[in-house]
């Protein structure tokens, strides 16, 4: 699923601010954002952003804002970036504000679920990707970018579907996303977006191990974080090995110095797998079997926080308290960005990402 920074949706609830008279905390969907007093009421139309939405500074609307901060983005333009933060101790997660506010969205044919960012110059937030010096091409198209939905936009829907579902918490580290993925058996996966052939432009063999950055494919470098944690973590071996029975992508978070601020004060650099696909069947392999057929082939995955948590849907009456299992330590660090829900025994598998709310009220996500 790709993220909708930018959704018309509904004011589910409004409750009064503890500490604090000129506002208000309203409900939508999972999350709560501190409003100003009396501007919503219960059923009422928003327009929501999500948390990491980058607002351009220079639109009205959100000028409000630019008095937190303003930075340009890499063309230029001034931004403001909306983060989770504390309003007189009340978690605020995004900024809902009036439906009116809008009338430029409100001729759009579609607009149910509809991500409406592109009509209000909004972008997502990304930190800068390191290394993209050596890019080989595009992400080839026959395989999933790494991604996960926020859990506040789907509890709803999981906590009434999936209540009988088994589901592993794994450590979400916040490293970089990298795909390791084998094309032995056959070329027709090297096509990308613009369907031409990859191989003229990368020099790519058949046979050849392709190392990804979340949206690059990276030429060999033996200096590339990527393809370090890559070759040394033994993935370019095994996804060759899984080679025999077809063609796998291993997915996983690349850790060490440099990457995010290295909060987990490694060493070297680590390659923590999360995912197998199936590229012949365009499917993932559920994490239970792939996990026990990665660690056979001395790959290293992310760790599963607890087999207590069985059944996360029947096991946490609300979204708070699913949230508060995400709050805890890491490998090294002392908070966790959070954890990644992956289902067990359905077809297919689904997951979903729970950040810790302390993690990010500790700016972790910088
Ligand atoms: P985000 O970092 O917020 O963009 O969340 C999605 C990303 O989390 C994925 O693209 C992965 O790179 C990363 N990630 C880290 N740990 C895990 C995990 N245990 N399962 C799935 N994705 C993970
Ligand atoms: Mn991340």
């Amino acid at each position: 699923m790709t993220r909708k920074l930018v959704t018309r949706r509904v004011i589910s609830d409004v409750y009064e601010h503890p500490n604090a008279d000129a506002l208000e905390l309203a409900k939508i969907d999972g999350w709560q954002v501190v409003v100003r007093r009396g501007e919503f009421v219960r059923g009422d139309m928003c327009c929501f952003f999500e948390i990491d939405s980058w607002l351009p500074a220079d639109d009205e609307r959100f000028a409000f804002l630019a008095k937190s901060g303003v930075k340009k983005d890499p063309s230029g333009r001034e931004r403001i970036r909306l983060r989770t933060i504390k309003l007189r101790k009340q978690l605020s997660q995004g900024l809902a504000l009036p439906w009116s506010l809008f009338p430029e969205l409100h001729r759009l044919p579609e607009l149910e679920g509809v991500d409406l960012s592109e009509h209000l110059d909004v972008i997502k937030f990304e930190r800068p990707e390191p290394q993209v010096t050596n890019a080989a091409g595009y992400f080839p198209n026959c395989i999933p970018r790494t991604d996960e939905e926020r859990i506040q936009n789907v509890w709803d829907l999981f906590s009434t579907e999936y209540k009988d579902v088994q589901f592993i918490p794994t450590l979400k580290l916040d490293g970089s996303s990298c795909t390791v993925a084998y094309f032995g058996l056959t070329t027709t996966y090297w096509k990308n977006e613009d369907s031409y052939d990859v191989r003229e432009h990368t020099g790519a063999k058949i046979g050849e191990v392709a190392v990804c950055s979340r949206n690059l494919q990276l030429k060999y470098d033996e200096s590339s974080h990527f393809w370090k944690a890559a070759m040394s973590g033994g993935v370019v071996d095994a996804v060759t090995e899984l080679g025999r029975i077809g063609n796998f992508a291993i997915q996983g978070e690349v850790m060490g110095p440099g990457i995010q601020g290295n909060k987990e004060k490694f060493n070297d650099f680590q390659f923590y797998a999360f995912a197998l696909f199936d590229i012949d069947r365009q499917e993932y392999i559920e994490w239970t079997q792939a996990k026990q057929q990665l660690e056979e082939l001395d790959v290293q995955c992310v760790p599963d926080l607890s087999a207590l948590v069985t059944e996360p849907f029947r096991v946490f009456d609300t979204l708070d308290e699913l949230l508060e299992f995400s709050d805890g330590p890491s490998i090294n660090a002392k908070y966790r960005e959070g954890i990644v829900w992956k289902s067990v025994g359905i077809e297919p598998m689904v997951s979903v990402k729970a950040i810790s709310n302390k993690f990010l009220l500790k700016g972790g996500d910088e």
